[in-house]
């Protein structure tokens, strides 16, 4: 059934097929695959399999992989992993590099038509030609070349013989257009490096402009969506769609019947929409691979990336994101967002969904002294305040408990609501207990606390209705399991990471206390979870079991988020 969501972009595709402009819409993600995908990906994920889902239609994954030099399988497999993790499927997934024999007879018939010529001059030279803004740019002396010297030179940069950069293809289309992009842009350039598709097979590359363009045109993409930066090459996509025209070339699309791939031609229409940009992050690839490279961060997959296998380490989940990409909604307007959105989506998913667990992150042992030593007992408690579909889970009860140390104070502050010496604490789900005293070793720190347990407050008593003023979570000593906890915090420590003053760049903005590691105690329900399991530690936050680091038993945990935003920013 067809989404009601109202944006820009739903409301052509909607127009398109009851019009009958399309029976049938298909889309398509292009990754560059140069680096890992970020959260800004997500949005483009969203946007490109949610809209064919929603209208019956289908979403292709396509590799843009067309700058070799960049490119790594490492990063396909990541890549095909994200999109899977997000929820979504491919109708196909294919390659810049399938398609590179019909982008260069495609090449050859622009060349025939006298629609592109090659080139010869510099780099340097190319960019002096181009002219500026205010300024038209001057025509390449090679332009009026024959249709016959070009073609001989074509074929003869594809053959390998001429060095890198000596030569460029270019289209002849306007050198005084206001549009920078039509000043006879590159088609093909020449490049002696290894792909990792096509090997050595090709010397010479085709340009982004061209590839994608014709790639959409070759399997049927109808709405070809992408990021603001790129309305300005939309009359070079339209350029090189009309002027190839594929659908009536069938000699061009040949090489695909070889390679067992269909030919869908369609007439795509490309529409921008705008970046996802959040503060607190950098997402630029080329920043995240310093970032990995100088050994900043653990890696790709390191729970303080904004790359999606470092966010799902984290604890996002695929919901958390969509909510995310949903509330931000689609627009032509860039902008700079604030963290708060994201990782409020995180926290309205867990909410909603994790179940509840008890967990001491800094813990401080608690001896309830009018209990038998080896007390023990078992308590039931909801796995989820709100879902009563999650049922329940047994918590082992004991003489010697674990508290968070923050939550006992020997000279409690104004307003301290927790344990103090003399007074009582309600301890979730088991009773009431008073402090008597607090032990302390020879030096002075507090090493455990000598309680009473108020036999009359036990869960179902009459007494557990007795006013205490808080209300602690707590461990048992003999059975919860200690675990490895990760306390994330922001990677930078400064809201716009990006933006660079002084001489000073994004990785002078770390974050020292980005990772805490410590050791803490969590309920055996906790222990045993499966990796990557979301909890809510009550009080404390939402937890993730690591999804390479934890095992049942020898449990480690991330913070995935706090329960409630409390970074003044
Ligand atoms: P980066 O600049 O971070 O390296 P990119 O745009 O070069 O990203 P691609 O691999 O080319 O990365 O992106 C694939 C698709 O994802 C493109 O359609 C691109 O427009 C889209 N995309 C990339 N970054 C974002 C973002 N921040 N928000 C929304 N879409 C994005
Ligand atoms: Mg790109
Ligand atoms: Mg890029």
């Amino acid at each position: 059934s067809a989404s009601e969501k109202k944006d820009f972009i739903r409301q052509i595709v909607r127009e398109d097929l009851a019009s009958g402009k399309h029976a049938a819409i298909r889309t398509r993600f292009p990754p560059e695959p140069n680096g890992y995908l970020h959260i800004g990906h997500a949005k483009a994920i969203c946007l490109d399999f949610g809209i064919a889902a929603e209208f019956g239609g289908d979403c292709n994954l396509r590799l843009d992989d067309t700058n070799p030099a960049k490119e790594d399988p490492e990063y396909v497999v990541a890549i095909q992993d994200d999109v899977r993790w997000l929820g979504f499927n491919w109708h196909a997934l294919r390659h810049a590099s399938d398609y590179f024999d019909v982008l260069y007879l495609a090449a050859e018939k622009l060349i025939r038509q006298g629609d592109a010529f090659v080139c010869d001059l510099t780099p340097e030279q190319v960019r002096e030609y181009r002219g500026t803004l205010t300024e038209p740019g001057r025509n390449s002396p090679y332009r009026d070349r024959s249709v016959e010297e070009n073609l001989d030179l074509f074929r003869r940069m594809r053959a390998g013989e001429f060095a890198d950069a000596s030569r460029t293809l270019r289209a002849k289309i306007d050198m005084a257009s206001g549009n920078m992009n039509l000043r006879d842009p590159a088609l093909y350039r020449i490049k002696h490096v290894e792909h990792q598709n096509t090997g050595n097979a090709w010397p010479i590359y085709p340009m982004y402009d061209f590839a994608h363009s014709l790639s959409d045109a070759v399997e049927g993409i109808t709405h070809s969506l992408c990021t603001l930066e790129f309305e300005d090459h939309r009359p070079l996509y339209d350029w090189c769609v009309d002027k190839v025209d594929l659908a009536n070339s069938p000699a061009l699309v040949a090489p695909l019947t070889a390679k067992g791939l269909p030919f869908e031609a369609a007439k795509p229409r490309q529409i921008e929409f705008s970046r996802l940009n959040f503060n607190w992050l950098v997402m630029s690839k080329r920043k995240l691979l310093q970032l990995v490279e100088s050994g900043r961060v653990d890696g790709w997959n390191d729970p303080r990336m904004p790359t999606l296998q470092g966010i799902r380490r984290r604890g996002y989940t695929p919901s958390a994101l969509r909510l995310m990409v949903d509330r931000v909604g689609i627009s032509k307007q860039n902008s700079l967002l604030d963290i708060s959105i994201l990782e409020g989506a995180l926290r309205d998913d867990l909410d909603a969904h994790a179940p509840r667990r008890m967990a001491v992150i800094d813990p401080l042992k608690v001896v309830l002294t009018n209990l038998d030593a080896g007390f023990e007992e078992s308590l039931a408690f909801a796995n989820h305040p709100k879902d009563a579909t999650q049922g329940e889970r047994q918590i082992p009860f004991s003489r010697e408990l674990w508290i968070e140390r923050e939550d006992f104070a020997e000279v409690p502050p104004p307003g301290f609501k927790r344990l103090t010496v003399g007074g009582d604490v309600r301890l979730r789900g088991a009773g009431i207990v008073r402090c008597d005293e607090a032990v302390k070793d020879a030096t002075g720190n507090i090493v455990a606390l000598h309680c009473t347990l108020d036999p009359d407050s036990r869960p179902g008593m009459e007494g557990a209705n007795r006013k205490v003023k808080g209300t602690i979570h707590w461990v048992s000593a003999t059975q919860g399991v200690a675990a490895e906890i990760r306390l994330y915090d922001r990677l930078f420590t400064v809201a716009d990471p990006d933006s660079e003053s002084d001489g000073k760049t994004y990785v002078d903005y770390l974050n020292p206390d980005s990772r805490k590691t410590v050791t803490g105690y969590v309920e055996p329900a906790a222990a045993d979870a499966a990796p990557e399991q979301s909890f809510q530690f009550e009080r404390t936050g939402y937890f993730v079991a690591d999804r390479y680091d934890h095992k049942p038993g020898a449990p480690v945990f991330n913070r995935s988020v706090t329960l409630r935003d409390t970074w003044a920013g």
